[in-house]
């Protein structure tokens, strides 16, 4: 069997919480277990939310809890870099190869008018999906929108199907595609969406088991896709029940979340 590869990949937007240090620490343990490594990557591709300083407050929570990557932002390795905006340029060959094999295309969608259809889609108490109205445009169309400097981004076509998700903890889960529709997989800042860039990452870092919170399971299909039309071999997915508050729901850090560092500063033991 080829070598047990885990990831911790946290989006630095906030401090790090038992949630994610519980995460994280599965993924260690496991990885360790097998004989493999750990990966910490840094997912910061929202560039509105990210910060270096919340970046520095996760790995000083992981390197107070003993939680070592044997790769990662900090300390190297073979398939860095492990921060998302350094790897920029890889996500941008995948996005030309997709667009050129009619697996995704350019929209031009304002975020006014995909506003304005989800706030009617919330009305009528349907689903919201892409209506697919950049989906057909012509080549010649698509070429004078671009050289007119209109913005754009990239999305994902999903046609009609069932994506099974074989989860190791969760068991087999059935997703309609119907329901998913085409999603963009690039920004119109350049930047490429969490779906995308986790794909791409995931198989560059040759990860092998996909260890993370139940929250992510209705992400996975969207990534599964991905991954098949790129032609990448799936991850083994375990999705794990999330840590949650007094209130039942997922701790955030407007709900009952608290920093390890916190739990640092007020003497616990790591
Ligand atoms: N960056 C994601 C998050 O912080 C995790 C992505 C993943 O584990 O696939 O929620």
């Amino acid at each position: 069997m080829s070598e047990v590869r885990t990831r911790f990949a946290p989006s630095p937007s906030g401090f790090l919480h038992i949630g994610g240090a519980r995460t994280a620490l599965f993924n260690y343990l496991y990885a360790k277990a097998c004989g493999g490594s750990f990966v910490l990557r840094v997912e910061d591709t929202d560039q509105e939310r990210s910060t270096k300083e919340s970046e520095d407050i996760i790995l000083d929570s992981l390197d107070w809890l003993g939680i070592k990557a044997d790769e990662g932002v900090r300390e190297g390795g073979p398939y860095g870099p492990y921060r998302q905006s350094d790897r920029l340029d890889r996500y941008s060959g995948y996005t030309e190869g997709l667009i050129a094999k009619g697996f995704a295309y350019p929209c031009f969608c304002t975020s006014e008018e995909l506003e304005q259809k989800q706030s009617r889609s919330k009305m009528l108490g349907v689903p919201h999906v892409y209506d697919g109205k950049c989906r057909n445009l012509s080549e010649d169309e698509i070429q004078t929108r671009k050289e007119a400097g209109e913005p754009y981004a990239i999305r994902f076509k999903v046609d009609p199907s069932e994506i099974v998700v074989d989860d190791v903890v969760q068991g087999r889960v059935k997703f309609d595609a119907r329901l998913i529709g085409d999603f963009i997989i690039v920004k119109s800042d350049g930047f490429p969406s969490y779906n995308y860039a986790v794909v791409i990452d995931d198989h560059e870092m040759k990860i092998s088991h996909v260890i993370r919170g139940v929250g992510h399971l209705s992400n996975t299909p969207r990534q599964i896709l991905i991954h098949q039309a790129l032609g990448f071999e799936l991850p083994v997915y375990a999705h794990i029940s999330e840590i949650v508050g007094t209130d039942r729901k997922k701790l955030s850090k407007r709900r009952g979340a608290t920093s390890v560092l916190l739990f640092r500063d007020l003497g616990y033991l790591s």
